[in-house]
């Protein structure tokens, strides 16, 4: 027999066995729920397969996972009858972790403290590798599914590498043996194993089997005993299902911790036949970001999993609900190609969609504190439905939540909301875009506005300024940037038309001056400000172009040309305006402007092109009003 080869595990592997192995668990048992879900998996994966060749399964259909526990040697092994690995599968799947945000996975867990470490383990699931949480070797023996493969052996004590050898196995299928670590022997207690099989793999499909010791007239026997219950409950009618099986159920499909935020079981009949058990997380999984952004839905086939993460039974913007499906109306050898574009799976999917935005529909009405922690946690994720689906844009607008000049910080009103406490006379529906809340608060824009009392919605997501873009109106109100284009007012404001008249001359000047104006002019909008910058109607805002920067689609400091509005008003502007009536050519009145000019950069949130500069003018200015 050839020595066996040795490998090195991929770097980032390393560093998170690393980890693994030098921490203290207090959840280590997930690991079981992972070694478990892998053999069900495995056994999916066969299934699917011999649907359409037949020869793979080779006769066996016993479906089955086995643990086999010996207190002695101190071991778990789990075998299935599954699909199996050849010798290559073994070293690409066990010699390297394929996930997307494995790195950041890895930087989140350096940075959290031990006790945090397990709950972090368990929600991303790091699969097969968990094993080294209990154990301080582990073998593989694994035989593929595919005719005249041969059986191959995997071991490693998690340290930075693995050996592969020629091996020997009965038939197809997979057995992971765990040398347990001296403080997880518990592991081959049958009470352990029947509590974790409960508590983490219950709904699994397959039964998970033991070989236990039974009394039966006295004497004693052993007996294979399945440990989980397998209920299908998405099967079953609302009131047949308690409120716990679904939480248990619930914990199985995500690996969330905590209770779901919604239930949504439903039943569809007649001209479609499925049924649907679905969930509104609480809490967003702490890798939603990082990870692909995923379909949360697995498909069913009449109890046979076809597909776990169906992209075509949810959009996008609906990728935070889990869940399953089983549809009596597809065939079951349904081939992955054949999910796409299906006529079937389009329908179900509009019923899906139909059904959960009826559900948070309700809870917006009916439980308002849930649903805004709830917005809270996936709000950013929903509004990419406002262009992501035309049909439900509107019933999607409803349910935005949103701050405005009228509700307190961390507190929101909504589009329906709005509309109708919209005076008679209010056209349109104001909103200003920017980063925080406390910016817009504090922004020129919103005192006129606020002196008329007017309410103006605040938006402080990144996407907001699309999805307003894409929505455009709502309820055929125009939704209307307020540092956009010009006060209604203005043009037939009698103060504003004489001042300009008058000081047309100061304006050019100003405009001259300073680069990157499109025009200076009056305004009636601000109260206690004394400039501002404004975009054109059209032009782009000054947050769209802080964005379009960052993501790199414009350079710094190309911006598009701005209007600077001046406040007839105020102090400072007055007393420009009479240094230059006094003496045109003053260049205190080209300090005055240029300082109202970067006050107005500031005020809409973005940076002066030379501090220094302008904070020696402020300087020069007040030493001149103080006159010491
Ligand atoms: P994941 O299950 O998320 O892919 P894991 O770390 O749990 O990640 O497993 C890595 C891979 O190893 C699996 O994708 C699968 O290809 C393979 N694998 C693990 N366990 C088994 C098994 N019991 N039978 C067949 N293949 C397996
Ligand atoms: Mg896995």
């Amino acid at each position: 027999m050839p020595t066996p080869a040795t490998h090195e595990f991929k770097t980032e592997l390393k560093q998170l066995l690393d980890i693994i192995v030098h921490s203290l668990y207090t959840k280590r048992e997930i690991f079981l729920r992972e070694l478990i879900s892998n053999a069900a998996d495995a056994i999916d994966k066969l299934r699917f397969s011999a649907l359409t060749q037949p020869d793979l399964a080779a006769g066996d259909t016993d479906y089955r996972i086995h643990l086999t526990a010996d207190a002695a040697a101190g071991t778990l092994m789990i075998s299935d009858n599954g699909i199996g690995m050849t010798r290559d599968e073994v070293i690409e799947n066990l010699g390297t972790i394929a996930r997307s945000g494995t790195r950041q996975f890895i930087e989140t867990l350096k940075a959290a403290n031990a006790t945090n470490r397990p709950e972090l383990i368990g929600q991303f699931g790091v699969g097969f590798y968990a094993s080294f949480m209990a154990a301080d070797r582990v073998t593989v023996i694994t035989r593929s599914a595919t005719p005249g493969a041969a059986a191959v052996k995997w071991e490693s004590d998690g340290q930075g590498s693995f050996a592969v050898e020629d091996a020997q196995r009965a038939g197809r299928g997979t057995d992971v043996i765990l040398h347990l670590r001296e403080d997880a022997r518990d592991f081959v207690q049958e009470y352990r194993l029947r509590q974790v099989i409960r508590q983490y793999s219950d709904f699994i499909e397959h039964p998970v089997q033991m070989e236990v010791e039974v009394e039966r007239d006295g004497k004693k026997l052993k007996e294979t005993q399945t440990l989980n219950s397998r209920k299908a409950i998405w099967l079953k009618g609302k009131s047949e299902v308690k409120p716990e099986e679904y939480d248990e159920f619930y914990q199985q499909v995500s690996r969330d911790s905590e209770k779901p935020a919604k239930v949504i079981h439903m039943a569809a009949e007649g001209a479609m036949e499925f049924k649907a058990l679905m969930f509104v997380p609480a809490k967003r999984p702490f890798d939603f970001f990082w990870r692909e952004p995923k379909a949360g839905l697995q498909l069913y086939v009449r109890r046979v999993l076809i597909s776990h993460e169906c992209e075509e039974l949810l959009p996008q913007y609906l990728r935070f609900i889990k869940g399953v499906v089983d549809s009596s109306d597809l065939p079951l050898n349904v081939s992955r190609e054949m999910l796409q574009h299906n006529p079937i799976l389009t329908r179900i999917r509009k019923n899906l969609v139909n059904r959960i935005v009826k559900s948070l529909e309700e809870m917006k009405t009916e439980e308002s504190e849930k649903y805004t922690q709830f917005f809270g946690e996936f709000g950013v994720i929903l509004k990419e439905g406002i262009s992501g689906d035309f049909e439900n844009r509107t019933r999607i607008a409803d349910l935005l939540l949103i701050e405005s000049t009228r509700t307190e910080p961390g507190k929101f009103t909504s589009l329906p909301d709005y509309v109708k406490a919209m005076p008679a006379d209010q056209k349109e529906i104001l909103y200003l875009v920017g980063e925080t809340r406390e910016q817009l608060d504090g922004s020129p824009y919103v005192e006129a506005f606020r002196a008329k009392n007017q309410e103006v919605l605040l938006f402080t997501d990144p996407i907001d300024e699309f999805l307003i873009d894409s929505l455009g109106e709502y309820q055929g109100k125009h939704l209307k940037a307020i540092d956009r284009g010009q006060v209604d007012s203005d043009s037939s404001d009698e103060k504003i038309k004489t001042r300009t008249t008058e000081l047309k001359s100061l304006l050019e000047l100003i405009k001259a001056k300073l680069s990157g104006l499109k025009e200076v002019r009056y305004t009636s909008r601000l109260k206690d400000s004394a400039a501002c910058l404004v975009a054109d109607e059209h032009g782009m805002s000054a947050h769209m172009e802080r964005l379009m920067k960052r993501v790199g689609k414009s350079e710094e400091g190309q911006s598009a040309p701005r209007i600077l509005e001046l406040n007839p008003d105020h102090a400072l502007v007055q007393a420009m305006e009479k240094l230059y009536q006094k003496n045109p050519t003053d260049d205190r009145v080209q300090e005055i402007a240029a300082v109202l000019h970067d006050q107005a950069v500031i005020a809409e949130g973005s940076r002066v092109s030379d501090p220094a500069a302008f904070a020696r003018r402020v300087n020069a200015l007040l030493v001149n009003g103080i006159g010491a």
